[in-house]
């Protein structure tokens, strides 16, 4: 049967199923669902908006009989293509599966729909919230979450999604559904994990179990003028030493400049979250250490310091303002390694003529720099593209790793990992989805 007569076919089928109003096969809203966050662009040959976990497995199951690709998507803000089709095919849009299913205040625990986004999460417990918090707006839908595996700027308290997750509903590739789920708290989480940051190539995740933590009683944000890298080395030594409870910590290298015109080199924000008297001690620890080293800073107390984290998107508006796309990578090198892995992003943008913006958490040791390029440029696409892979080799030479938090997405993983982990992974792939229509063309290659 021809491609096209295939997916027509196709359409056909899911469109008497789940009712035409679930199938968007018009150019503009083909055209709506061909981005993500990076600006990067493919466009899907029809969009299915399902409304239950019966609804997906029956999508998946066409596309199956078909051997049409298939790629799941949240709220699209993913920075690194991961919800784009590059290989064409179904974008399936969770966004109307967003109810919540049952809850337990006492524990914290909440059963809900995967479209469900960080916004609607906040909401649901007075004393509780979500700390993962990716764009820094709310858009990001659990399903993308626990896809990506995502961190945060409070990873350094809360782990990533992963450890938030305490049992999934999945529709795996044959269109079978399968809880993934102990009665308990979770104990072998061994399966749990597989699922985790699988960048929707296994399967398509339609409800969660998540443990939400409490809300902190208060919480002191503050911005840090840095004049170079090296002092956010230094100011995180100091703050280690000094037995602060940081909960999150983040430098901004180039942003300013970039944004504003202007600036300091590195900008830096940091967060102390805990009752009332351990606040006061850290706020007069961490003051006396900007102090010290003479690091103009200004200090700010719960609305304010959301909005540092709303200055998040920023990232991703500094792209939009300037009419560019970005093509992202996150990194994971130890802690002694940033400067070199930030320094070689610089090098790498200034030698490619691609601006660059690097934020990263020197707790942690997680690098995100994104170059930004002109995406109708080939010239230009296919220097971002090496500045990615260039920035991926060095920092692996210095035995970092790819991914952490964003996903890798387009840039996939082959060769960050061991070439025995990479034929792994693909057994499981081959077994799970033999056809590889889950997301294909994201984190391995077929
Ligand atoms: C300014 C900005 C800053 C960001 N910073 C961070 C950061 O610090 N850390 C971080 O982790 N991310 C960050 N991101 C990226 C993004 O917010 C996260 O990766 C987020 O988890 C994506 O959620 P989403 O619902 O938008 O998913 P999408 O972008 O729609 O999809 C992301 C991936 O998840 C898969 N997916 C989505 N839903 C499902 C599902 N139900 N089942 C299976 N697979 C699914 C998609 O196929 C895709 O591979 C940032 C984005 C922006 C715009």
């Amino acid at each position: 049967m021809e491609k096209e007569e295939s997916v027509i076919k196709a359409i056909e089928e899911i469109a008497s199923q789940l009712g035409e109003e679930s199938v968007l096969v018009d150019d503009l809203d083909r055209s709506a669902y061909s981005y993500d966050a990076s600006g990067m662009q493919a466009v899907p040959s029809a969009v299915i908006r399902p409304s239950t976990a019966d609804d997906v497995s029956f999508v998946v199951e066409v596309a199956n009989k078909f051997g049409i690709p298939i790629t799941p998507r949240g709220s699209g803000t993913s920075l690194v293509g991961g919800p784009l089709p590059v290989s064409g095919g179904f974008v399936v849009d969770m966004q109307k599966m967003n109810g919540i299913i049952d809850k337990d205040e006492e524990n914290g625990l909440v059963r809900v729909e995967a479209g469900i986004n960080v916004r609607e999460l906040n909401e649901i417990f007075p004393d509780r919230f979500m700390p993962i918090n990716p764009d820094g707006a709310g858009f990001s839908t659990v399903g993308g979450l626990i896809a990506e595996d995502s961190a945060s700027p409070l990873s350094i308290r809360y782990g990533t999604m992963g450890d938030l997750l305490y049992g999934v509903e999945v529709v795996l590739p044959n269109g079978e559904i399968i809880l993934v789920e102990s009665p308990g708290p979770p104990s072998r989480r061994s399966i749990l994990n597989l699922l985790v940051g699988s960048e929707g190539t296994l399967g398509i995740f339609t409800s969660a179990l998540l443990r939400l933590p409490r809300r902190p009683e208060n919480r002191i944000a503050y911005k840090i003028e840095l004049t170079d890298i090296s002092d956010a080395l230094i100011l995180q030594e100091e703050i280690e030493k000094s037995g602060i409870g940081v909960s999150a910590f983040e430098v901004y290298h180039n942003y300013k400049e970039l944004v504003e015109g202007a600036g300091t080199e590195a900008v830096a924000f940091i967060e102390i979250s805990g009752t009332q008297e351990c606040i006061e001690i850290w706020d007069s620890r961490l003051k006396s250490i900007l102090g010290n080293m003479e690091f103009p800073f200004e200090s700010m107390t719960e609305e304010k310091a959301d909005n540092i984290w709303e200055g998040r998107k920023n990232l991703y508006e500094v792209a939009k303002v300037r009419e560019e796309a970005l093509k992202v990578v996150s990194l994971r090198v130890y802690p002694s390694l940033v400067r070199d892995t930030v320094q070689e992003a610089d090098r790498t943008g200034s030698r490619l003529k691609l601006p660059v913006i690097s934020v990263h958490n020197p707790l942690l040791g997680w690098v995100i720099v994104a170059f930004l390029y002109n995406p109708i440029d080939e010239k230009e696409v296919e220097r971002a593209e090496r500045a990615v892979s260039n920035v991926i080799s060095k920092s692996i030479s210095l035995g970092g790793s790819v991914g952490y938090g964003l996903g890798a997405g387009i840039n996939r993983i082959t060769q960050d990992m061991d070439e025995g982990f990479v034929s792994l992974l693909s057994i499981i792939k081959e077994t799970l989805d033999p056809s590889w229509i889950m997301n294909p063309g994201k984190l391995i290659e077929r």
